[in-house]
């Protein structure tokens, strides 16, 4: 197969996407109908579930170095603590969150694209594109005008909110827009304000929420009371007298880069695409910024499907393979939909015997430290799976590991023996992941991994060998010993066996290779 995937929008998603397909040899064009990157900072958190698939790519150093760790956030209602968590606390190697502009998540995506040999096309626009069986005939427009006849392999549609591929598609974008008003506003603050964490202030009047952006800049969001009429352009007056009303004590705004007034619309596609054309990012799902996943989530799209596409592109999976995208990507946009529309709403409470009720309830609760590990692994996305859907084999084998068990996350672990020798040669660039033979250095290969925990290493017949690497672990704190476990390339249990009964593991793979 020689055509390439078309890639319609290069924003995070789409960049994420192009970047995963090129390190695994798809040729790829990516278009922008932009002439440029956005300057705006946007999405501000990288959350460590993010960071790990950053990782496995081998790219995630330049992100480290870019952005500002923050490692807790508090809950104040009128100055009084009522919560705070721990992002110290997460089960990943990444213990923060990390706060960097969108401009520059793009601008390193961009970077890494770069590396890779493939240059984003702007100002080129998607115009049209009919999907058939041998390919995707689509007609790019080309900022001076002229038009383009093209066929690709697949056509993803990245392209935003707006998605020209998820309107060509027929698909509706269902759901509401919330009946508020917001403001944002990046500028500094004098006062006192640490900058390694998020400060959440419910107050009578509303909700302020605090983003340290940097040691010097803060990103300030509050929902604004309008009584019904149009809110009122966002002004550094504006911003000062919501923190005086609702923020700590003694904040002062000053010099203000980026002031904007937004809507929440919490909107999903019932299908995110199949066969040849699929949407990925908010193309497929927007919701309320409350938790900070748009953007992660959009990215974590594009991992899930580029391993995928990789392996049907290089005909050594069935097409059938990507049947399992939409499924899995869409239980996980339903979930953070949820989440963020939960949040929104229990922030934006008016009446003042249910914002008393909520105090308690967060105070209280916030004091069981199971419940505080919860809110931290919903957060950090370090307890996003697919455990029943898609791939995830269901039941699982007699015997089958549930620590992980099968759609769980899969944590990186040291591998042993003689993989591990070849992951630390492969030469990629360096990484946590691939500079000590980790499983999560392996996985950047876009293989399955068959991962035998202080159990019998398993020899793949070579008819797997394009899809599937053996790999073996000494005793873990993360898994089961005793066991061999299937590992998909973005870091997620498909199944487990008894160390041994390898004939279930064998069969998946002979399914998705269609040997
Ligand atoms: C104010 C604000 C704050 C936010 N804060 C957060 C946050 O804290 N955390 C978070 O995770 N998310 C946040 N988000 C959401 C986040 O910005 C989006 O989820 C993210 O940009 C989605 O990325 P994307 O690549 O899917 O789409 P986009 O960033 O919208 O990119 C789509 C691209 O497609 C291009 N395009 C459109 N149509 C075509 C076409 N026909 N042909 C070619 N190109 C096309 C566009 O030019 C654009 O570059 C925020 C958003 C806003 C507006």
């Amino acid at each position: 197969m020689n055509k390439p995937v078309l890639i319609a929008g290069a924003g995070p998603t789409g960049m994420t996407l192009a970047m995963v397909l090129r390190r695994l040899g798809v040729d790829v064009r990516i278009v922008d109908k932009a002439a440029a990157r956005t300057d705006q900072s946007k999405a501000l958190v990288i959350w460590p579930r993010t960071l790990e698939l950053l990782d496995i790519q081998a790219c995630v150093q330049p992100f480290l170095h870019a952005g500002q760790p923050v490692v807790a956030a508090r809950i104040l209602a009128e100055g009084k603590l009522l919560l705070q968590v721990r992002l110290d606390t997460a089960r990943s190697i990444y213990r923060a969150a990390l706060m960097i502009p969108q401009s520059d998540t793009e601008r390193l995506l961009e970077e890494q694209l770069t590396c890779l040999g493939t240059q984003v096309e702007r100002p080129v626009e998607l115009a049209a594109f009919s999907a058939g069986e041998n390919g995707v005939a689509a007609t790019l427009r080309h900022g001076d005008g002229h038009e383009e006849s093209l066929t690709a392999s697949h056509l993803v549609g990245c392209d935003g909110a707006h998605s020209a591929v998820r309107h060509g598609l027929g698909v509706g974008f269902e759901g509401v827009t919330l009946p508020s008003d917001w403001l944002l506003a990046d500028l500094s603050l004098d006062g006192t304000l640490r900058c390694d964490e998020i400060v959440v202030c419910w107050a009578p009047e509303g909700v302020l929420v605090l983003f340290p952006i940097s040691a010097a800049r803060f990103r300030v969001i509050a929902d604004v009371v309008t009584e019904g009429k149009q809110a009122p352009p966002p002004s550094l007056e504006a911003v000062q007298r919501l923190l005086d009303q609702r923020g700590p004590c003694g904040l002062r705004a000053r010099d203000p880069i980026w002031m904007s007034n937004f809507h929440i619309n919490e909107r999903k596609v019932k299908s995110y695409g199949s066969g040849r054309v699929f949407l990925c990012g908010d193309a497929a799902h927007v919701h309320s910024p409350a938790g900070g996943q748009g953007m992660n989530t959009g990215m974590q799209d594009a991992f899930n499907l580029a391993w995928k596409l990789a392996m049907v592109w290089h005909e050594h999976a069935r097409p059938r393979l990507l049947d399992s995208y939409s499924p899995e990507r869409s239980a996980i946009g339903d979930q953070v939909l949820r989440n963020a529309g939960n949040l929104t709403r229990i922030a934006m409470l008016r009446n003042p015997i249910l914002q008393a009720i909520r105090s308690l309830a967060v105070e209280t609760l916030g004091r069981i430290p199971a419940l505080r590990q919860r809110v931290v692994d919903q957060l950090t996305e370090i307890d996003l799976g697919y455990r029943g859907t898609g791939l995830t084999v269901t039941p699982q084998p007699h015997g089958a590991s549930h620590h992980p068990a099968g759609g769980d996350r899969a944590p990186d672990v040291a591998l042993t023996g003689d993989v591990a020798l070849t992951v630390a040669l492969a030469g990629d660039a360096p990484s946590a992941a691939t500079a000590t033979s980790r499983l999560h250095g392996l996985l950047g290969r876009g293989r399955f991994a068959v991962l035998s925990v202080v159990a019998s290493p398993v020899s793949l017949p070579a008819s797997l060998e394009p899809i599937a690497v053996a790999a073996q672990a000494q005793a873990s704190p993360d898994y089961d010993s005793g066991h061999v476990y299937l590992i998909r390339p973005d870091a997620y249990v498909m199944l487990s066996s008894k160390d041994g009964d390898t004939a279930p593991i064998l069969n998946a793979l002979e399914h998705i290779a269609g040997g």
